[in-house]
């Protein structure tokens, strides 16, 4: 794929239109990779949300959608999912662009996911019971009740720069599988890909209307969205400092929320870990997209009888990851997002050394032919890092491993859950029982053994504590796109048989 790129224009996509924004302003989306501008988006305003919710509403009301039967929906996503198929190559060219992401992650993950999440979620719909039917009962008289399950109307989804796509279509296709009408409002830094998925799903067949996309500055038009009230729900993925803000907006109108937050997962090495799973392993779970991963192995918490050799050959993979242009189908990883967030992860890593931690490899800034002007950062690793230590508290979102050492197996379980997030957490052992009753002990949504980053559309995720709140996946996840309605209709014309008339006669 070539590294030349043109600079293109992004208009919102809204009404099954590429709309520009009411005040005409654009920015700049950025190559991480030079720092380039590689696209102009349009910068919305409040007054270009309340004409898409607007719509969206509209949409949603004239049942174009929403009263379609789960069959059709499903053919319908179905067809969407080939047409991302089909045009997998635009997206990863979009992606790889403007994310920093790399051609292998984007191609060989992303894509993926996305065309399974929504085949996966479309046919697992089918299955999900939209109405159910409760026993009689004679309590005040016989009735029949029907549970109900009716969509929500329309939904806004709040996105973040790291798995654009991937996290949008984990709110989109539970979404649209209930018949709701979407809004998707991705990350400054990252809206293109999404962009383009609304035009493809138009083209699949989606009504017009169903899934728009804004884009825009966080401040203004996500905080339009959550607060505005014809929204019925906010899917808000991102950090846990504005996953607190959206709680916090919603209040005023009682808004349905699921929220995906932060992390800062631990990965706890037994004693008798296999290296040759467990060394790659960890270095995937920490290294994958630069770090920038919200159930990234950040900890790893190692049993002292094998702490140096895990720290030695962990540093010797470590150099075996190419650094390089997201586009070159050779490059392990890429830059992190924004300049402002190379200089948050190097300032971390300062606060490492000043805190006394043993910077084992890394550090700095990388550097190299074709990494000047890039948001480029070794892959770090600090070793004897204490759990009170900044880098091992908050989350760094960028190449930076911290190791630490136990010494008993309740130690590192305290140590693992030592922390407001709960995402994830994992554990590398050969004995596969003892894993899985520490398992029960962390307190996380997802728990790995000898795995990570690994993820199926029929398994709920989501976090405890500080990292969220509901989950997304599963059969569950239909439960949080749609409203309950108890429907109890009287089995009797006989008025003695109505108990709870004589509570008043
Ligand atoms: P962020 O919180 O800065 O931004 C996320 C989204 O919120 C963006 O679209 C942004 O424009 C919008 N936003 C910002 N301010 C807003 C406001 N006041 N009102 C409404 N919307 C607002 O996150 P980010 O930097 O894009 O992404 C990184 C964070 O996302 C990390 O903390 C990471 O852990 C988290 N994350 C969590 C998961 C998960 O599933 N739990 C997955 C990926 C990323």
């Amino acid at each position: 794929m070539s590294t030349e790129t043109k600079v293109q224009e992004f208009a919102q996509f809204i009404n099954g239109e590429w709309k520009p924004g009411c005040g005409g302003a654009t920015f700049d989306v950025l190559n991480p990779a030079d720092g380039e501008v590689v696209a102009k988006a349009s910068k919305a305003t409040a007054e270009d949300v309340n004409m898409a919710v607007q719509s969206a509403k509209e949409t949603f009301e004239s049942g174009v959608w929403s009263k379609k039967s789960q069959k059709e929906r499903t053919q319908i996503m179905l067809s969407f999912a080939g047409k991302i198929k089909e045009h997998a190559q635009e997206l990863i060219y979009l992606e790889g662009i403007s994310t920093g992401a790399t051609v292998r992650k984007i191609g060989g993950a992303d894509i993926m996911q996305l065309i399974l999440c929504l085949q996966q979620t479309a046919n697992m719909s089918l299955k999900y019971e939209m109405t159910e039917h409760l026993p009689v009962m004679e309590t005040f008289g016989p009735n029949r009740t029907q549970l109900v399950r009716e969509p929500l109307g329309v939904v806004a989804a709040i996105t973040p720069f790291n798995f654009p796509l991937v996290l949008a279509m984990w709110k989109i296709a539970p979404a649209i599988a209930m018949g709701n009408s979407i809004i998707v409002k991705p990350a400054s830094d990252t809206p293109l890909g999404t962009l383009k998925l609304a035009e493809l799903a138009i083209e699949a067949g989606l009504p017009k209307g169903v899934f728009n996309v804004i884009t825009g500055l966080g401040s203004e038009v996500g905080e339009a969205l959550v607060k505005h009230p014809d929204i019925r729900k906010v899917a808000f993925t991102g950090s846990t400092e504005i996953g607190k803000k959206i709680m916090e907006q919603s209040a005023s109108t009682v808004k349905k929320v699921t929220l995906e937050l932060g992390g800062k997962a631990a990965a706890i090495v037994l004693p008798d870990a296999d290296f040759e799973l467990t060394i790659p392993g960890v270095l995937l779970g920490v290294f994958f997209h630069a770090g920038q991963v919200c159930e990234a192995s950040t900890r790893v918490l190692v049993h002292e009888s094998i702490y140096e050799p895990v720290i030695e050959q962990l540093a010797a993979m470590t150099e075996k990851i190419k650094l390089g242009h997201p586009l070159d189908p050779s490059t392990g990883m890429g830059p992190v997002i924004s300049e402002k967030q190379m200089n948050k992860v190097l300032d971390y890593i300062e606060s490492g050394k000043d805190e006394g931690a043993r910077l084992v490899c890394g550090g700095k800034r990388a550097e190299g032919p074709g990494l000047d002007n890039g948001y480029y950062i070794e892959p770090t690793i600090f070793a004897d890092v204490t759990n009170d230590m900044r880098i091992a508290q908050e989350e760094i979102f960028g190449p930076v491993l911290c190791v630490m050492k136990y010494k008993e197996i309740d130690e590192a379980i305290n140590i693992a859950n030592d922390t407001n997030y709960g995402l994830s957490a994992g554990i590398w052992s050969r004995d596969v029982t003892t894993a899985n009753e520490i398992a029960t002990k962390l307190e996380a949504g997802t728990v790995w053994v000898n795995e990570w980053h690994v993820f199926r559309n029929d398994a709920p995720f989501g976090g405890y504590k500080e990292s969220g709140l509901g989950r997304e996946l599963g059969m569950q996840v239909f439960n949080e796109y749609t409203e309950l309605k108890s429907i109890i209709t009287s089995l009797t014309t006989e008025n003695k048989q109505r108990q709870a008339l004589g509570l008043i006669f």
